[in-house]
């Protein structure tokens, strides 16, 4: 569903130009789960926010389910992303005067459904990731991993059949990040295609494909099967 070939992405800081990818080409098919490691600043988050289409690149092609994305309209992006991906963050995102039901609820509201179908898909949402008990709560009353469970409930509520996570556990305690990749996991076994960056070589392994980047190109890259 994901392909990216001659990815290459420059920054233009003052003087400097920054290359942040030197030439990636890769495909996710349907239903992976592929884990991305390597040093900070080596190019991890601009490859994902490239595949999520938050970013465009500066050369080279990206398919998506067959459909180049490289050249559209904000718009059609911005559709295009609605339907297809769910993105979760390092540091969650979420807008702090809203509570985890109204954080959930929001792109319902952006999509148009009306009030009685996103309230009960809501509370489906809230129960998938055992906090129906914390609807009323908001952001700061609520624990990193209660919270990274909102982020990902209000990234899955359009029913997206991919989900990127730039370091979704980085933030987290070992134990609550563990409950982070499970529900990510479960999700993938359910036929979410799964992209997860991360520091941790433990849960880096977990994944059915391990890719490594170093210097914004594709250093090394392992399969299990
Ligand atoms: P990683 O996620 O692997 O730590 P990033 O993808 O965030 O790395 O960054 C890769 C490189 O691109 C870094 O050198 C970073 O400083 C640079 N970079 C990332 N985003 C920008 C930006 N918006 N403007 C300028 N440079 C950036
Ligand atoms: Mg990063």
């Amino acid at each position: 569903m994901i392909e990216l070939s001659g990815i290459h992405r420059y920054f233009q800081v003052g003087e400097q130009t920054v290359n942040a990818l030197n030439g990636i080409d890769l495909s996710v098919h349907r239903g992976e789960y592929v884990s991305v490691m390597g040093p900070s600043g080596s190019g991890k988050s601009t490859l994902l926010n490239i595949i999520a289409l938050l970013d465009q690149p500066s050369s080279g092609h990206y398919r998506l389910n067959g459909k180049d994305v490289t050249q559209q309209s904000d718009d059609e992006l911005a559709r295009i992303r609605r339907d297809n991906i769910g993105f979760v963050f390092q540091f969650f995102h979420l807008i702090p005067r809203l509570t985890a039901a109204e954080n959930i609820e929001m792109p319902l509201i952006l999509a148009g459904i009306d009030s009685k179908q996103r309230k009960q898909r809501v509370r489906q949402a809230l129960l998938s990731v055992n906090l129906l008990d914390r609807a009323e709560h908001r952001p700061n009353q609520l624990s990193g991993g209660q919270l990274q469970r909102i982020a990902i409930a209000r990234a899955m509520i359009m029913q997206p059949p991919m989900l990127l996570a730039d370091e979704p556990t980085g933030n987290l305690d070992s134990k609550a990040g563990l409950e982070i990749i499970d529900l990510l996991e479960r999700l993938n076994q359910a036929g979410v295609t799964l992209i997860v960056i991360t520091h941790d070589q433990n849960i880096g392994a977990r994944a059915q494909r391990q890719i490594r980047i170093v210097d914004g190109v594709i250093a090394d890259c392992r399969s299990m099967v």
